[in-house]
C-alpha cells in the first residue's frame, strides 16, 4: 500500500524540531522509528502535510542511569531497553514488556516515545481504506456512532501499549518540550481516557525523555502479557506490578497497571498483595473494558486482566524474596 504524498522535514537537535512543530502544528505529524505512523498514513487514517522524522535527534537517545533518577531519551530503542543489563536489573517490568513488544524487526526501530504514544487501535479502525469505505464512520473518525459496541456514545479503542504500563507500574514522568518551554507531568497524566484524543499532548510538543525515579529499599516488578502470538503480536490483555518494602521487609506498595483495558492504562494501586491477591485480581477485572474490539472475545479479555494481574503479583514477589 502507498502512502500518501508529504513533505519530509528531518531536524538535527531539539530546537530546530521545536520551530518546525511550532511553524507546522497539526499539519505536522512526528515520526520516530515509524512502525505506528506509516501503517496509519498507509490506511489513510491520517494524511499529514508534513511528516518529521526526528530519528537525528542524538540528544534524546539512550538510558542514564543516575542515583535517584534514570532518565530514558524518547527516541531509545525497544531493543537496547530490552538489552541493557541495568534495566533489566533496576526496573525488570519495564525490560520484560520491551521483549515482550511486537517482534524483533519491529523492536529494532520503535522507539520508547512511540511506543507510548502509539495511537488507540479497534478492528473496526485499524483496517485499510477499502473495508473502511464499506463501514459507517465511527467516533474514531469523525462519526457518531460505536462499531464496537451497539449505541455506544464514545469511543472504545483500547491503548495497546506494552511500555506504558510498565513506565507507570514504576511511577514514571515524561518531559514534553515546545518552543520556550518545557514541563514535566506524571505520565498517567499523559493519558486522556479518550479513545479519540488518547493524549493530552499538543500538536507542537515533542516527548523528549522518560524519568523513572529510583525506588527505594527493595522492589520486585513483573510484566505479564496475553497475546495470540507469542513471537510477534499486540497485547490483548496485560498487567504490570510493582511491589516494595520498608527498611523492615514490610509491604509498602503494591501497584498494578492494567494494559490493554481500555484507551489508557488503569492504576489498581493498594499497600498489601500476598494477603489480596484475590481483592486484586476482582479489581482488574472490573476495571478493565473487555470491549469484542480486539482479536479475542471481550469477556475473555477482562478476565486474562484479573488473571494476569495475580501472575504478576506473584513474580514480582518471587523477584523481592530473590533480592532483584
Ligand atoms: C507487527 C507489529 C506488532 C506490534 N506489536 C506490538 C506489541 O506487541 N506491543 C506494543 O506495545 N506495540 C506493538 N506494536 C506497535 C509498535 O511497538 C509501535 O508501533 C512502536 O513502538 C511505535 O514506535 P515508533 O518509534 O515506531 O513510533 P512512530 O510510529 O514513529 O510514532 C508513533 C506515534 O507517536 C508519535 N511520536 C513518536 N515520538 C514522539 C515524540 N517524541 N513526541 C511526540 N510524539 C511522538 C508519532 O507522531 C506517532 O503518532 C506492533 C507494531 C507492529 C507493526
Amino acid at each position: 500500500m502507498r502512502l500518501p504524498p508529504f513533505q519530509f522535514l528531518e531536524p538535527t537537535n531539539v530546537e530546530e524540531a521545536l520551530s518546525m512543530m511550532n511553524a507546522r502544528k497539526e499539519t505536522l505529524k512526528i515520526m520516530a522509528g515509524g512502525t505506528d505512523l506509516l501503517n496509519r498514513m498507509r490506511f489513510r487514517l491520517i494524511e499529514p502535510a508534513f511528516v518529521m522524522n526526528i530519528g537525528k535527534l542524538r540528544d534524546v537517545d539512550g538510558i542514564d542511569i543516575g542515583e535517584n533518577e534514570t532518565v530514558i531519551g524518547t527516541n531509545t530503542k525497544l531493543k537496547d531497553i530490552a538489552r541493557s543489563p541495568l534495566i533489566n536489573n533496576k526496573f525488570r517490568a519495564i525490560a520484560e514488556a520491551a521483549f515482550e513488544a511486537a517482534s524483533p524487526a519491529v523492536t529494532n526501530m520503535a522507539t520508547i516515545g512511540g511506543n507510548i504514544l502509539q495511537d488507540t487501535r479497534c478492528l473496526y479502525y485499524n483496517q485499510s481504506g477499502m473495508v473502511l469505505n464499506g463501514l459507517e464512520r465511527c467516533h474514531k473518525r469523525g462519526g457518531t456512532i460505536c462499531l464496537a459496541v451497539k449505541g455506544g456514545k464514545r469511543c472504545f479503542s483500547v491503548c495497546q501499549s506494552d511500555m506504558a504500563p510498565a513506565l507507570i507500574a514504576f511511577d514514571a514522568k515524561c518531559v514534553l518540550q515546545k518552543k520556550g518551554s518545557t514541563r514535566t507531568v506524571a505520565l498517567t497524566e499523559l493519558f486522556t481516557g479518550n479513545g479519540v484524543t488518547p493524549f493530552a499532548i499538543g500538536a507542537d510538543e515533542l516527548l523528549t525523555k522518560i524519568i523513572i525515579p529510583q525506588p527505594k529499599n527493595g522492589v520486585g516488578s513483573a510484566y505479564r502479557k496475553l497475546r495470540l502470538r507469542g513471537s510477534v503480536d499486540y497485547p490483548l490483555a496485560s498487567a504490570a506490578a510493582f511491589v516494595s518494602v520498608t527498611k523492615d521487609g514490610e509491604v509498602n506498595a503494591c501497584r498494578v497497571v492494567l494494559g490493554s483495558a481500555g484507551a489508557s492504562p488503569r492504576v489498581i494501586d493498594g499497600r498489601s498483595c500476598e494477603t489480596h491477591l484475590e481483592s486484586i485480581a476482582q479489581k482488574a477485572y472490573d476495571s478493565a473494558e473487555g470491549i469484542d474490539n480486539l482479536q479475542m472475545p471481550g469477556a475473555y479479555r477482562r478476565k486474562m486482566a484479573g488473571v494476569l494481574a495475580k501472575r504478576a503479583i506473584k513474580a514480582a514477589m518471587d523477584r523481592l524474596k530473590e533480592g532483584m
